[in-house]
């Protein structure tokens, strides 16, 4: 038998354990339930538990699974790299997307989001631990690349999103979170208004939310391990 409600729950009381050591507020941290590799109905069974954001990495799996769950008001984030023939559906389908790299594809999915529609919320991926075959956009490219999707009509620039290297141990988890934080911050210095850092997994959450993040993206602590696949 599935055990999804409650880990979801665990997962929640987690976030709120980590809220009160680290001196948050609860409300300010958002969960996001990363449900790739999951089929519709774990999706169904967390939404049942009270679970509104999800968060798919691959666009191919993701499509098939949102039309399957048409019929629930869920929150769907994009978080997964972007190919530049693949930005329409994205920028049509999702509410937010925390992947982007690179300004091309955020001019895409500005051009391809509907003027109906509200603004696509946006993080810029950084690199944060600065390894070569890793996402996202090196520290000293940045700011240049925030300050240019700021200025795209149908997005809303809304924070960072960074994947640190692994590391043990709370002390060098919260390193480049803080690291994070303190790029979204220097960049509110420079007149963005950025309110969103998306950091911390299942196995460092506690971390980022010691650190300041608002969104957390939690995989196998809610839906369990996922099985191996060619694309992750
Ligand atoms: C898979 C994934 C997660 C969730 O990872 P878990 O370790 O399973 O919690 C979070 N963010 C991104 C970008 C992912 O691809």
């Amino acid at each position: 038998m599935s055990n999804i409600p409650e880990s979801l729950r665990s997962v929640n009381a987690r976030i709120e354990d980590a809220a009160r050591r680290f001196g948050r507020d609860t409300q300010a941290i958002g969960l996001i339930a990363v449900c790739k590799r999951k089929p519709a109905e774990a999706v169904r069974e967390a939404f049942a538990a009270g679970q509104r954001a999800f968060g798919e990495n691959h666009l191919q799996e993701a499509l098939p699974k949102m039309d399957a769950l048409a019929d629930l008001d869920i929150e769907w984030h994009f978080i997964g790299p972007i190919q530049s023939n693949k930005t329409r559906p994205i920028a049509s389908r999702f509410d937010w997307v925390h992947s982007v790299d690179r300004l091309k594809i955020a001019q895409r999915l500005s051009d391809q989001r509907a003027t109906t529609a509200t603004p696509l919320n946006v993080c810029v991926q950084v690199n944060i631990s600065a390894e070569p075959t890793k996402s996202g956009v090196a520290l000293d490219e940045v700011a240049a690349l925030a300050h240019a999707v700021d200025a795209l009509p149908r997005i809303a620039l809304r924070g960072l999103m960074a994947i640190p290297r692994a590391h043990t141990g709370l002390a060098a988890q919260r390193a480049p979170f803080r690291l994070l934080r303190d790029t979204l911050e220097e960049l509110n210095r420079q007149g963005l208004r950025l309110d969103t850092l998306s950091m911390g997994m299942s196995a460092d959450m506690d971390a980022a939310i010691a650190e300041g993040a608002t969104m957390v993206r939690i995989g196998t602590a809610i839906f369990g391990a996922r099985a191996p696949h060619a694309h992750t």
